[in-house]
């Protein structure tokens, strides 16, 4: 019998990031890494992305016309598309650009328009449009977040009779806190319609505002398998708050439900090979590292001194733990440490206290906040710095962690989600042997918390360097590479092919 693992699937990613061309945050970072991964164990890949007009056109190899007026019905009309297509870093993406006046990705920004769900369900309903028309027939439809959540919707109701029945669905969900709440105008959009139909507790009616669609439990409903991006979160997700409402749809659908931790793309996130830093270094080499913190602190204006650098890079978002964040900075610089922040506020609330940190501590040599973000800059921070703060809320997988442990830059996390999965405290992790732990674990939310990771990470630093080396080499030693997600996606997408489209 042939070994399944082997057979070449086509497979379409459906997403509203890939990095690093669209990124906003792991999203992104996931689409791109997994499609590599799929890619390089001979299957078809291809990515169907919304051609937003802040991309990173830079990345984009051979840009050229795909479809042209590829019509969308929208609202009993239609609205006309170009759809584009370029490889980026290797990939094969489809971009697709609507010529209306909504400008749906024509504003500046991925994510923050009060009609977000309007303009992603315009993008589902242009993606299975254009799957349909240029009789694009994948085994797989993959896609993300409730950005998508209509695809399997669409699919199931409309578009398995207009021949694509042999479809189906993977649906990975990286974030359970951005559902898509939405009112019944999108069923009248998309050429849904019934709305009695859909606002019934076992579809698309909310489960706490009667009054709401929900499009992610939509893609919940409609998958023929839905994952998120850990085992630990997938628990989370389903006995705790974490899953912001969703726990009894996942109960319901429990049987075609798991995690998969998330892998990091190796070939783009490697201190060896990584062409965004100044000194490249591995395991046996750690001088560059030395090197790029002096750069680090160069470029940042930084003063040189014995301390070590800790860095905080992620969204400034109530989720990833601000509040602690707050606190890190002004404990780092108590501590005799010094502290470098890259990020951006997911709101003008969050981002405006951060600004105002930053021009309190403007003048002070030991701290630098860069608000915004910046790809090259995080490289650098990655490469530089000697310990990575991840006070997060919920972390449903985490990236920040995996790719510090890569640059051999000791994470100080919560114990949550992915960040518990993948990170094991030096000093009291029961289930791993010493050789094997890599970080700090705090567990409550509270600043002593912190505190008291930070101050043993802090300790160690200066009074046992050769043990902090250590530490970030073990660090450094463990894979987090794309290979075992890669399998686990192989499986689930061989267990949907062949069943039978119901639920
Ligand atoms: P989330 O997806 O919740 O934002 P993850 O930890 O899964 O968090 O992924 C974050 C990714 O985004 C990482 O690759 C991180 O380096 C990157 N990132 C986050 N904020 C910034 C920023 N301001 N500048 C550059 N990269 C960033």
């Amino acid at each position: 019998m042939s070994n399944p693992l082997l057979l070449s699937r086509y497979i379409v990613q459906i997403a509203s990031e890939c990095a690093p061309v669209i990124k906003a945050g792991g999203l992104g970072d996931v689409v791109y890494g997994l499609s590599r991964e799929l890619e390089n164990r001979g299957n078809c890949v291809e990515l169907i992305l919304p051609m937003y007009d802040c991309m990173r056109y830079d990345h984009i190899w051979g840009l050229h016309d795909a479809y042209k007026d590829l019509g969308v019905p929208w609202y009993g009309g239609e609205i006309k598309c170009d759809v584009f297509c370029g490889w980026v870093h290797g990939r094969l993406c489809f971009f697709i650009q609507p010529k209306s006046q909504d400008q749906f990705f024509n504003r500046g920004y991925v994510y923050g328009g009060n009609d977000d769900p309007m303009r992603f369900a315009f993008f589902s309903k242009a993606a299975m449009e254009f799957l349909l028309k240029s009789n694009k027939r994948p085994d797989i439809i993959h896609c993300h977040d409730w950005q998508t959540g209509l695809i399997p919707v669409m699919l199931y109701e409309m578009y398995q009779y207009y021949g694509m029945e042999r479809q189906r669905v993977c649906y990975t969900i990286h974030n359970f806190r951005h559902q898509g709440s939405c009112g019944n105008e999108i069923l009248e959009a998309t050429g849904l319609n019934r709305p009695e139909y859909y606002f019934h507790y076992d579809r698309l009616r909310d489960n706490f505002n009667p009054f709401a669609l929900n499009l992610m439990k939509g893609g919940i409903v409609y998958s023929n398998y839905v994952n998120t991006v850990s085992p630990h979160h997938a628990w989370e997700a389903r006995f705790t708050d974490v899953g912001y409402g969703l726990g009894h749809t996942l109960e319901i659908h429990r049987n075609k439900f798991s995690g998969i931790l998330n892998g990091v793309d190796y070939k783009l996130w490697n201190p060896e090979s990584d062409e965004l830093i100044p000194s490249q270094y591995d395991l046996n080499n750690m001088a560059g590292k030395a090197k790029n913190k002096k750069a680090l602190r160069e470029k940042l204006l930084l003063q040189d001194s014995e301390k070590p650098v800790i860095a905080y890079i992620g969204r400034l978002d109530e989720q990833k733990g601000v509040h602690l964040v707050h606190h890190a900075i002004y404990y780092a610089l108590q501590r005799n440490a010094q502290f470098v922040l890259l990020g951006s506020g997911t709101s003008t609330e969050v981002n405006n206290r951060f600004l105002h940190e930053k021009y309190f501590l403007n003048e002070n040599p030991d701290v630098h906040l860069e608000i915004g973000f910046n790809e090259e800059l995080a490289h650098l921070i990655y490469a530089g710095a000697d310990m990575m703060v991840v006070p997060s809320n919920f972390e449903p997988c985490g990236l920040t962690q995996l790719i510090s442990l890569k640059y051999g830059t000791v994470p100080i996390v919560r114990g949550v989600g992915g960040l518990l999965s993948t990170v094991f405290d030096r000093d009291y992790d029961q289930d791993h042997a010493p050789e094997k732990r890599n970080g700090y674990v705090f567990y409550q939310q509270d600043n002593k918390a912190l505190e008291s990771a930070m101050e043993r990470a802090i300790g160690l630093y200066y009074e046992y360097p050769k043990e902090f080396k250590q530490l970030a080499q073990q660090g450094m030693e463990c894979d987090y590479s794309w290979k075992s997600a890669g399998s686990q996606y192989i499986n689930i997408y061989e267990h949907i092919k062949n069943i039978k489209y119901e639920f």
